[in-house]
């Protein structure tokens, strides 16, 4: 659920990706400055301390009184907030980021839990707020939440109001929460540790050395088809024995959502997800449904595939091998590209990604205790964001910088125009600006690149990336369905009950033109987003459709589409996505809004066969 206050960092975009055994120094200085958010750890703990002390001043000041409040006290008490609300942002991400480039330091790691703790108790002492605010009757909360002086947090406000008739009393809801972390977190957590501490003994180049499932994942893509095969070999070699015990988490989890939502009166075991996003069930269904009516365009492109490596069929352990080998970038060029191709969208944009890079708000330069991966931390709506990520010199590193300098972009538009409490877009949008930018940079770099290998490598991860997005995604929410369904059935979640439900639905999107390997039934075993959220994958299909469609929109209207777009980034969380949605063509009611994203995705596969044969 939302919380009231948008306390979490912001993280996205967070992939894993291989760290570089090279030493050779990549991003050289390339680090972030944090002195904008706080000074030392020292004045963040002291302001920390202020911080809760207003938040139980707050408590203090308003309990007891929200359903007498009038329009200007309610405006008065949501600006205390968002008050608030900043100053536990920016400590938390000044923590939060120090930490992130140097794990292993013993003083980050008590700052950081010090406000872990903290954060934990100043939600405490402000929840009464929310709990006050949805007990009060419908039609005087929508006469309140209608005052003008309320109007920039309007939609924040009936928003809260979702969940309310799936609320249970509070007594109810206590007990539910006190009873979580044996009932369900439990079992989160067996998964967790099964999954990350998995090892298999694996030659990938350097000798026999254990590998994790992340590592053998990487293996998948290498150029070698050897350590392909064997990667998946190894991987699904390593899960089998655990298979039953994956198998009982995942059932425990599902019987106990589904008890859940029976008290709760969900009628179907995706409204839960649906509510959340804020996007209506008929809207997922009809995206679903035209998703795998395209199946035929990858299989198209597997074929295609297969061809060109020699092979009579695609193999699975095939589907990611890489074709064309692009250059390296070192990361003044890449900087370069960032800011021209943002720069001839919009000059605005360009001079936002140009601040990441002129005020130090960038971490790029890998080193030992750093975490792994990319992100962009919102940090606070009073504050700019961060980037941290990991560059080696790889094209695919030009493109995950301008992913997240498009959560960059959004961040900044938003916070410029709304409140703390309504910058944050929902889960469904969140990656639309940061897919949007990696094809702004996609085009700049298709209309400078001389280097065919590197133009052919970035058509086809183009293609393939797209592919894992929309059809793989849309498979594992199929396969959901189906778990949930069984489950409701009286049908216990075993693991081969749910081996045979995953192959049936991949075997819908790879039809012939990909060869599964027997141990491919246990492809369902290790993915974290079923345990820890269910139907959590159909938002990145939504937004990177929607995507598409902005982008094929931008190409025909040019120009004029882009002060539309500005306004889309600017209005962050101030509307429900259709809302945000439809002033830019794409009109979330009318089921042949896909048409758009699939017809891109068909250039794209076109393009990328013209490419290759070449
Ligand atoms: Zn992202």
């Amino acid at each position: 659920m939302t919380p009231w206050t948008a306390f979490s960092l912001g993280h996205s975009g967070s992939v894993a990706r291989m760290t570089t055994t090279d030493s050779a120094p990549r991003a050289e200085g390339i680090l972030w400055d944090l002195s904008s958010l706080c000074a030392s750890a020292d004045e963040c703990r002291e302001h920390l301390a202020t911080a809760l002390v207003d938040c139980r001043a707050f408590e203090a000041r308003y309990r007891g009184t929200v359903a007498t409040m009038d329009g200007a006290t309610l405006a008065a008490a949501l600006a205390e907030m968002a008050r608030i609300d900043n100053v536990l942002g920016r400590l938390h991400s000044y923590a939060s980021l120090r930490e992130s480039v140097d794990v292993t330091d013993a003083g980050n790691q008590d700052l950081n839990a010090l406000l872990d703790r903290s954060m934990v108790e100043a939600s405490n002492a402000l929840r009464f707020f929310e709990l006050e605010w949805l007990e009060m009757d419908e039609e005087e909360a929508a006469r309140l939440a209608d005052s003008p002086e309320v109007a920039a947090d309007r939609h924040h406000l009936i928003s809260e109001r979702r969940f309310r008739t799936h609320t249970l009393t509070e007594p109810e809801e206590r007990m539910l929460a006190e009873r979580s972390p044996a009932a369900t977190s439990a079992w989160q957590t067996l998964f967790g540790r099964i999954t990350s501490t998995l090892e298999a003994g694996f030659d990938s180049g350097d000798g026999v050395e254990p590998h994790t499932i992340d590592r053998l994942l990487a293996c998948v893509r290498s150029p070698d088809r050897d350590t392909r095969f064997g990667a998946l070999d190894a991987l699904y070699g390593a899960l089998s024995p655990h298979a039953p015990t994956l198998a009982h988490c995942y059932d425990t989890l599902v019987g106990d959502r589904l008890a859940m939502d029976q008290l709760r009166a969900y009628d179907d075991p995706m409204d839960p997800t649906h509510l959340r996003n804020e996007v209506p069930g008929a809207a997922i269904e009809a995206m679903m449904g035209a998703v795998e009516r395209h199946y035929g365009l990858a299989q198209r492109w597997f074929r295609v595939k297969a061809a060109l490596m020699g092979l009579d069929r695609l193999h699975l352990a095939d589907q990611y091998a890489p074709l064309g080998e692009a250059r390296q970038v070192l990361f003044p060029e890449a900087r370069g590209i960032i800011s021209a191709s943002f720069r001839a969208f919009s000059p605005r944009i360009g001079d936002i990604a140009e601040g990441f890079f002129a005020e130090a708000r960038i971490d790029a330069q890998p080193r030992t205790g750093k975490r792994g991966g990319a992100f962009c931390a919102s940090v606070a709506q009073d504050a700019r964001p961060f980037v941290l990520m990991n560059y080696t010199d790889r094209m695919d590193d030009v493109m995950t910088l301008a992913h997240e300098l498009g959560h960059g972009m959004h961040f900044t538009l938003s916070a410029e125009r709304q409140t703390a409490l309504s910058f944050h877009t929902g889960l469904a949008l969140a990656e639309v600006p940061s897919t949007f930018a990696e094809l702004i940079a996609f085009d700049h770099l298709m209309s400078t690149e001389q280097d065919a290998a590197t133009r052919t490598a970035l058509v086809c991860e183009r293609v393939e990336g797209s592919f894992a997005t929309v059809f793989r995604q849309t498979v594992l929410a199929r396969y959901e369905q189906d778990a949930y369904r069984m489950r409701r059935d009286g049908t216990t979640l075993t693991d081969e009950r749910l081996s045979a439900a995953w192959i049936t639905q991949n075997a819908a999107y790879y039809g012939d033109a990909v060869e599964m390997p027997d141990g491919y039934g246990l492809g369902w075993s290790y993915i974290p987003h079923f345990i820890s959220t269910r139907f959590y994958t159909y938002a990145y299909v939504f937004a990177h459709l929607v995507t598409l469609a902005l982008y094929s929109r931008f190409r025909e209207d040019g120009a004029a589409f882009i002060p539309a777009y500005l306004e889309f980034l600017s209005a962050g969380g101030s509307a429900a996505p259709a809302d945000l949605l439809r002033p830019l063509g794409v009109d979330l009611t009318d089921p042949g809004c896909w048409d758009a994203g699939f017809r891109e995705m068909q250039t794209m596969v076109k393009r990328a066969e013209e490419m290759t044969s070449a």
